[in-house]
């Protein structure tokens, strides 16, 4: 079986807990612009849409974070077979339960009993960590306002290409 098919069982078998516990104040799936690219590219779906319809923006005044939406607490990709962009959901999500930047660890998620799935995450943590400090370059020196502005800077990633590495 290989890791991400293990990983899915294990989150389904511990009922998709870190999926259902969204309150914006403790808890949230923060996104990185390159996370709404990839979500737009697996759906299928127009990047404006993408924000539109899954994309919550949190303004604290100095500053702001894209997140996911979600319903009755439930990340709106939840599914009863579990999450519904498995393949490319977003980088935070992958990286679970290795916390930004690497220093914590979740440990009441099943997956933090397994060091060699825990290894495959910190692999990730790097390009996790550059992620989030871009997105919140751009969201500072650009200051978007509305949903159709943060699609638009999302698209400027997919024009600088997504595989760029950062
Ligand atoms: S990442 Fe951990 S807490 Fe979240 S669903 Fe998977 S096993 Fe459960
Ligand atoms: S995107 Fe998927 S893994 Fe992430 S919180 Fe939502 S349902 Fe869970």
């Amino acid at each position: 079986m290989d890791v991400r098919e293990l990983k899915y069982r294990i989150c389904m078998s511990c009922g998709s807990r870190c999926c259902k516990r969204f309150d914006y104040k403790t808890w949230y799936v923060q996104l990185t612009l390159r996370d709404i690219v990839r979500i737009a590219e697996g759906l299928r779906e127009p990047i404006d849409e993408v924000v539109r319809k899954y994309v919550k923006i949190i303004n604290y005044g100095t500053y702001m974070i894209l997140t996911l939406k979600a319903v009755d607490g439930k990340c709106i990709f939840l599914t009863d077979k579990g999450c519904s962009i498995q393949n490319f959901k977003p980088i935070a999500c992958r990286t679970y339960p290795v916390y930004i930047p690497g220093t914590y660890i979740d440990p009441e998620c099943p997956l933090s009993r397994y060091p060699e799935l825990l290894e495959e995450e910190v692999k990730n943590v790097e390009q996790y960590i550059k992620e989030f400090n871009e997105t919140r370059q751009i969201l500072e020196n650009k200051n978007p306002k509305t949903p159709q502005q943060i699609a638009e800077l999302a698209r400027h990633i997919t024009k600088r290409k997504l595989e760029e590495s950062l």
